[in-house]
């Protein structure tokens, strides 16, 4: 392929911090490069607390257990996203109710998930999908009135943000009692495979660190809290090593510069697609004025199935990879005959028609612009 679908970026000092935590004798989790990761997080989106992880999967299995998810609690979440958003929730025994989309936007629509709501309900998990907000006001006014947690999926939404409607500006993975990003080697900073837990709610505190910790309160021991330590709750390893963690304080620091250059991408995109995408009757992202952009996607949505896969294949016929991306969970062969039966319109056509643009550092946006205007005018 002359144009891959996605090429990590690498800052340039990945390796170097690398030796460093091999030379320093500390490899195993929660050490100095660890620690400087969380700091970040918490600093830069003033968040309470952030735990990193093996994986954002693991970050929202952590959420699971915080909320004690029960075999038959209902969590609402929509169905046009990753296996891990539901998975986490199966795990612990969960029946996930998936809403649909929003009409312009892969994102839950907001306004259908009242009537999913029953006296099992425990969470609803909104998704940002390719890091645009969902609309969080309603969905954290539900959760006041139900009582219910929300979990922010925010596994594409680094550096977002939402403006609620008092004009506040709020970055993603800060609204929700609980947030799990990725640091997948497809997401905009990467440290391989990797994630974090945020913790907005303050009583989660104390018990997120034992999980992480395999049930233990190994941390309070190192900080001197208590003389001893032990198996105090259920819990996993969820802590990477210091050598992943040394891997992402090098993205770390050059968020700023990630950020700028896929930015520029995806404008790009956008503003030499927008009237060949108007005149082939497929749809450009939305951006509601409430959310950010922080160009971890750019996708378009096609007319139909088949205006899709000529597109596919005409780009891979030219070396470029294009890809789709979710089938709804409702159809999936795991979930189908789980669902409750709630028709998806949606995410029905998101699943059909939804076709993602190669988008990286150091992707060539001009190519992928004029092959696709040589296919039609
Ligand atoms: C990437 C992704 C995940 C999973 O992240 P991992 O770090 O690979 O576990 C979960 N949810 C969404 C929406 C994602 O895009």
């Amino acid at each position: 392929m002359k144009i891959p679908f996605n090429k990590p970026y690498l800052s340039g000092n990945e390796t170097k911090y690398i030796e460093d935590a091999v030379k320093s004798g500390k490899i195993s989790g929660n050490g100095k490069y660890t620690q400087q990761c969380q700091a970040f997080f918490e600093k830069r989106y003033n968040i309470k607390k952030t735990l990193l992880t093996t994986s954002c999967t693991d970050a929202l299995e952590m959420a699971a257990i915080l909320i004690n998810i029960q075999p038959g609690d209902e969590v609402i979440m929509p169905s046009y996203t990753f296996v891990s958003t539901a998975n986490a929730f199966v795990l612990r025994g969960a029946k996930i109710i998936f809403a649909d989309s929003r009409e312009n936007h892969p994102n839950i629509d907001e306004t259908k998930i009242e009537s999913l709501i029953t006296e099992k309900t425990k969470a609803i998990v909104p998704v940002h999908y390719a890091g645009i907000s969902c609309e969080m006001d309603t969905i954290m006014d539900l959760a006041k009135k139900y009582n219910l947690y929300v979990i922010e999926d925010a596994a594409q939404a680094i550096d977002s943000y939402y403006t609620d409607r008092e004009g506040a500006r709020k970055p993603l993975g800060t609204i929700g009692d609980l947030a799990a990003f990725s640091f997948h080697e497809t997401k905009n900073i990467i440290s391989g495979e990797g994630g974090l837990l945020a913790i907005n709610n303050e009583k989660f505190i104390v018990r997120a660190e034992i999980i992480w910790e395999k049930g233990t309160n190994r941390s309070s021991f190192f900080r001197g809290e208590v003389d001893k330590y032990g198996w105090v709750d259920i819990g996993s390893s969820f802590l990477p090593s210091e050598i992943v963690a040394a891997f992402l304080w090098a993205q770390l620091e050059n968020l700023e510069q990630i950020q700028t250059v896929r930015k520029t991408h995806w404008e790009k995109y956008y503003n030499n697609l927008y009237d060949w995408a108007q005149s082939n009757e497929i749809e450009l992202p939305n951006v509601p004025t409430y959310a950010t952009n922080n160009a971890h996607m750019f996708y378009l949505v096609c007319k139909d199935l088949e205006q899709r896969t000529t597109v596919l294949e005409y780009l891979k016929q030219n070396e470029i990879l294009a890809v789709f991306h979710y089938i709804s969970l409702h159809e999936s062969p795991f979930y189908r005959e789980k669902h409750c039966g709630n028709t998806l319109t949606q995410s029905d056509k998101f699943t059909d028609q939804l076709l993602r643009l190669p988008l990286y550092y150091e992707v060539d946006t001009d190519e992928v612009i004029k092959k696709l205007k040589q296919l039609w005018k």
